[in-house]
């Protein structure tokens, strides 16, 4: 039997002084099974945890509209909040759970991280509310090379003292994990409130596609092949032309908001490309919205489609709308093909294209619209004519002809 040899973090001290303590090499170190605090089923908690399940069909659309409370980074989706001086808000936004999930934190002056919290499954937008050990006595926890460090009682923490990163084993979490967004997402009421009918409320069950899409997009923006394509879009608009016997239509490359005088475009540089590339994923705040009149609408913090792309065209890839609002958010206008379709095709017709051939090689973290069944929620829909989604790659789509099946995320 392994002996069980902890390192000791003495907390008075860690407040002064950290050198001492930390002279001994991890590797001398070793722990038994067992005993870690236990993991967590978080699918039926008791009622002490605050346990909801966010976006619930039936919930009041006020929840989802507040803010304050619902908002996530599509990056960050097992997302862990400091609630007060002993307790951990963890929050899944998610249409799909996941299993063995390691919450791990990092507090001050002790440079390794450390399993605060592990969930053996975390259902779909689950929330529940748990103490934070360390605030409850001494305890001895995971560190990453398996190794264990004890930790005694710290009083509380204050927002923002404990630096939380999250892993999981689970497929979909690997996936997850590789958006590279750190977009901010909110649903914003101030739309349909001002200006009915132009706009229209949305509900929780909206809401829930709503957030499947997004992250699907920002999965597929984050991909290494779209990266490929955006930065060399002109190559993809010439193998377009060879393809089809003619000279490329259009803009040759990516160009900007300045209007197009005798065909000649205001093209970016490859360094401005990179730029803009970023932009796409950054850390900006996205308010996601319905309309309910015929154009669809984007600018500043708003991007919104209609009822019908968050039940059933995003499952198509039909995104193209959507990337099109997407690029006015991001700051292209119409004269530029980073927003509008323009001549012979811009971003929103490539991506539609690359989230399609994305689905074909089920290389999204959703393909599945079953996991959410939105078409047979009548009574939560403005139109009761949907029917389940089903999706078939148009033969002429260009990453196939390309790509021909490859190209998976590795
Ligand atoms: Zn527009």
């Amino acid at each position: 039997m392994k002996q069980k040899i902890a390192k000791k973090i003495k907390l008075l001290a860690l407040l002064l002084s950290t050198a001492f303590l930390y002279s001994c090499s991890e590797d001398d170190y070793s722990y038994e099974k067992g005993t870690f605090i236990p993991a967590i089923d978080a699918t039926n908690l008791p009622a002490s945890f605050k346990p909801i399940t966010m976006f619930a069909d039936d919930e009041d659309p006020k929840f989802m509209y507040d803010k304050s409370d619902r908002w996530f980074r599509v990056n960050q989706l097992v997302q862990a909040v400091i609630k007060s001086k002993n307790e951990v808000q963890i929050s899944l936004y998610s249409p799909v759970g996941l299993s063995d999930v390691k919450v791990y934190a990092k507090i001050p002056n002790y440079e390794k991280r450390f399993v605060l919290y592990h969930f053996s499954y975390i259902p779909a937008f689950h929330r529940s509310i748990h103490t934070i050990p360390l605030t409850e006595g001494t305890h001895d926890y995971e560190l990453e090379n398996g190794n264990a460090v004890t930790i005694e009682q710290i009083e509380g923490f204050a927002n923002g003292s404990i630096e939380f990163s999250v892993e999981s084993s689970d497929p979909l979490f690997q996936k997850l994990k590789k958006i590279k967004s750190q977009h901010l997402v909110q649903f914003h009421d101030q739309y349909h409130i001002n200006e009915y009918g132009k706009f229209l409320p949305m509900n929780p069950v909206l809401a829930k596609e709503a957030i499947t899409l997004m992250i699907n997009f920002s999965y597929a923006l984050s991909h290494p092949l779209y990266y490929e394509t955006f930065m060399n879009f002109d190559r993809f608009k010439r193998e377009q032309a060879e393809r089809a016997g003619t000279e490329v239509i259009g803009a040759k490359d990516w160009h900007g908001n300045n209007a197009d005088a005798n065909g000649e475009y205001d093209y970016f540089t490859k360094q401005q490309i990179e730029k803009i590339y970023w932009d796409w994923l950054d850390s900006r705040t996205v308010y996601m919205a319905m309309v309910g009149g015929d154009a669809a609408l984007g600018g500043g913090p708003l991007s919104s489609v209609w009822e019908s792309t968050y039940v059933s065209s995003h499952w198509h890839g039909g995104v193209s709308v959507w990337s099109h609002e997407y690029g006015h958010h991001i700051g292209f206008g119409h004269s530029s093909n980073l927003a509008n379709g323009g001549e012979g095709g811009g971003q929103q017709e490539m991506m539609a294209q690359f989230m399609q051939y994305l689905i074909h090689i089920q290389d999204l973290p959703f393909t599945d619209p079953e996991i959410l069944k939105t078409w047979t929620k009548t009574q939560y829909l403005n139109s009761k004519n949907y029917s389940k989604p089903i999706f078939k790659i148009n033969q002429n789509n260009p990453f196939l002809l390309k790509y021909k099946g490859e190209g998976t995320w590795k």
